[in-house]
């Protein structure tokens, strides 16, 4: 921990002790008190002797985002109390039940388009961030990849659905919108926190207009071909001044757009290699026919038989976008 980071919670403790004192002085025989009280005094001590923020059980450092958060702790992630372990864990399912409440309905369809999409977490929460949003006569698809993962990274993609959600309402053109959005994230997170998006406005007569803040392509499968664009701008939160280019494709009825997360294409398998791209768009080939589902499907078996069935690294989402009409 920073010496700076350090002389602030030993600040903090000194503040709490006072609190603390003035609090047992008027109900003397409060024992949770007294125990607090010693807590803080053991706090102290330890930042004295040098051996505050290391855990007790493996001496290894206890995480600073902790710490800042609760001076007390003594212990780091891997070795809490049983009772600690239960009240986190209680803490990460709500918060995953939360974020899949922000997800889009499992059957999204409307006028000329339906969408099928799987959102999978590497842990109990994602930083990955999938969202349909309907207007008049168009929808928004947007999907995207806070940098991170766990906690810190799911409280971010909730941050952007919100922010989206909200700038939706105002009905602005796409590269407003982005902007908005860009500059919000900004002002709003630390230093080195950004995400990757793809944002899109679909018609009902198959006009998509799209940008891609810095995120992996978006493959347009057609009845002949795929093809793939890339990227037109940075991602999402490194420069309040980011312009985000539009680009326009048209989808004819059938045609499909493909979008999806890191997880998919950096999937590793037991040598270390990454199932990529060009896999991708190989697998997107020879299914340039199928229903959404199945092409859905098509790429997490691959995915999965590819990697062998390895523990999943990386926060997994897969979109796809289907015209039908
Ligand atoms: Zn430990």
């Amino acid at each position: 921990m920073a010496t700076t980071e350090i002389s602030y919670l030993r600040n903090e403790l000194e503040i709490r002790r006072q609190r603390l004192l003035a609090a047992s002085s008027q109900q003397a025989t409060d024992g949770a008190l007294r125990q607090l009280l010693d807590s803080v005094d053991a706090a102290l001590l330890r930042i004295d002797n040098g051996t505050f923020g290391i855990c007790e059980q493996c001496h290894d450092s206890i995480e600073a985002d902790r710490l800042l958060c609760d001076p007390l702790v003594r212990f780091c992630l891997d070795h809490l109390s049983r009772e600690e372990q239960r009240a986190l864990e209680d803490d990460l399912q709500m918060a995953a039940r939360i974020q899949r409440t922000l997800l889009p309905r499992a059957d999204w369809a409307i006028d000329g388009w339906r969408a099928r999409y799987h959102y999978q977490p590497a842990n109990m929460v994602s930083g990955d961030y999938c969202d349909l949003i309907e207007l008049e006569d168009a929808f928004l698809f947007l999907l995207g990849d806070v940098a991170g993962k766990g906690v810190a990274a799911s409280m971010l993609m909730s941050h952007l659905h919100a922010t989206f959600r909200t700038l939706a309402e105002q009905h602005l053109p796409l590269p407003a919108l982005m902007q908005h959005a860009n500059r919000l994230f900004c002002e709003s997170t630390a230093a080195g926190q950004y995400a990757t998006m793809i944002v899109g406005c679909a018609s009902s007569d198959g006009r998509v207009e799209y940008v891609s803040a810095g995120h992996l392509p978006l493959l347009h499968l057609s009845t002949s071909e795929v093809q793939s664009h890339d990227a037109t701008g940075v991602p999402l939160g490194m420069f309040s001044s980011s312009h985000f280019p539009t680009c326009r494709v048209k989808l004819e009825a059938g045609d499909k757009l493909l979008l999806f997360t890191d997880g998919l294409t950096e999937t590793t398998n037991g040598a270390g290699c990454e199932y990529g791209l060009s896999r991708l768009k190989a697998l997107a080939t020879a299914h340039v026919n199928a229903q959404p589902q199945e092409l859905l499907s098509a790429c997490l078996q691959e995915a999965r038989s590819f990697s062998a069935d390895a523990k999943q690294a990386d926060d997994l989402t897969v979109m796809v976008l289907h015209r039908t009409n």
